[in-house]
């Protein structure tokens, strides 16, 4: 058979296997999906799997805004931002952008995944070395791929290693190390200060992906520079505007020069067309959002507290997280599928992520807690994922008599 037709049949035999089993979970049409309650294969369900972190979709003042913007704009541009499709919309949304980041100016790009592929890809090239953290979003490592720059994937989070990296760098190569900020399937942080320390030593640009951290982390919700107490520790800060903020788009936010560099050489800039108008008014709004209601951002602190803790207790691995990413470790493939078909029959919507997105070993339902969860929600998601995760045996019960939590994780058996 033809190597292509062949690698569909495969694919295709897949999906009709988990369709057959109900292990199918994957591009489901779902309905009502402001808040934390969806319609899918038409009932109400519980939605922990959503990057709506701050529960902004629906907001009134973002709706607004987009709806007005369609009202002075229409709904598209005239063409790429270089020649005709550039808005004042669009300038207003990156002076938004470089003020709520602490940067000098930004540029914003049709998806997050266009932004890391550009940036990566134009800032280095043959002779220069990028260096990217092992677990980082797919987004950045086709970009590593594509700038034909020395790419070398260090261990994760392991300062050690980066260092190491570095060190091998050969003299006089531009170098860029890139990371996400909080890791999109572990849910942990990463090690900004000990990064920071090592670019300075080493003489390398850092860029920091915060589509997991923007509205996250922070008092104020501003980022892992405000996590960590270190503004401007970052050259190049990326973020996506389809997560935390209810648009869609990407944006680099930097000093002014880098800034107009990609604006005039990043080709995913100058060869495709701008943003639409009603997203860009959302994004901007969103902005002043996040910055008018600091609740929200408490209220997602104790969320992920709450749930992460509920996890922990009933004996769930949840790996190193203290973000809004949890994983809900649970070994092999089979177990992962089985878990997530009884929460689902269960009327909650999480997602199974599995081997070779990670390790095998390690698939896991990735959950995800927003601010619009109520302390109820959080109860009944953990009271669902207690009894699947008993009848998988993910977790089993404690022996009769001890003390604290009631279960203990079961991994060996995974
Ligand atoms: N970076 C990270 C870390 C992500 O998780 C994602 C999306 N899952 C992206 C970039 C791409 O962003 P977008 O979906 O806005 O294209």
């Amino acid at each position: 058979m033809n190597p292509i037709a062949d690698k569909i049949a495969k694919l295709k035999a897949r999906i009709e296997w988990g369709r057959e089993m109900g292990f199918y979970f994957y591009l489901q049409p779902v309905k009502d999906i402001d808040g934390a309650r969806i319609l899918a294969r038409g009932r109400e369900m519980l939605l922990f799997a959503s990057y709506s972190y701050l529960g902004l979709i629906g907001h009134p003042k973002i709706d607004a805004a987009a709806k007005a913007a369609i009202d002075g704009y229409g709904t598209g541009t005239h063409g790429v931002r270089i020649l005709a499709g550039s808005l004042a919309l669009h300038r207003e949304l990156e002076e938004k952008i470089a003020s709520f980041t602490g940067a000098e100016d930004s540029i914003v790009f049709s998806s997050g995944y266009v932004t890391n592929l550009a940036t990566v890809s134009t800032l280095v090239g043959r002779g220069d070395v990028v260096i990217s953290d092992k677990l980082n979003h797919a987004s950045i490592v086709d970009g590593c791929i594509l700038s034909r720059a020395h790419f070398v994937r260090c261990k994760h989070n392991d300062m050690a290693d980066l260092d190491r990296c570095l060190s091998e760098a050969a003299p006089g190569a531009g170098k860029l190390v890139v990371a996400d900020a909080v890791f999109s399937m572990d849910g942990d942080i990463i090690d900004l200060p000990e990064m920071r320390r090592l670019c300075t030593k080493h003489g390398a640009l850092l860029m920091v992906d915060e589509a997991h951290s923007l509205g996250v982390l922070g008092k104020t919700g501003h980022g892992i520079e405000e996590h960590f107490g270190m503004p401007g520790a970052i050259d190049i800060k990326m973020g996506t505007l389809s997560k935390t903020i209810p648009s869609v788009g990407g944006y680099i936010a930097a000093d002014r020069d880098t800034v107009m560099y990609l604006k005039h050489s990043a080709r995913a800039f100058v060869f495709s067309a701008a943003l639409p108008p009603a997203q860009v008014a959302a994004a901007k709004a969103s902005l002043e959002v996040i910055e008018e209601e600091p609740w929200r951002i408490e209220k997602l602190r104790r969320n992920v507290r709450l749930f992460i803790d509920g996890l922990k207790a009933r004996g769930f691995d949840t790996l190193q997280s203290e973000t809004a990413i949890v994983p809900i470790i649970c070994g092999k493939d089979e177990r992962t599928l089985m878990m997530t078909k009884l929460a689902q029959e269960r009327g909650l919507f999480v997602l199974p992520v599995l081997s070779p997105a990670v390790p095998p070993g390690t698939s896991r339902i990735r959950a995800a807690v927003t601010a619009a969860h109520t302390e109820e929600d959080i109860d009944q998601a953990l009271d669902i994922l207690e009894q699947a995760g008993r009848m998988v045996r993910v977790i089993r019960r404690k022996p009769k008599g001890a003390a604290a939590a009631s279960c203990v994780p079961h991994r060996t058996i995974a």
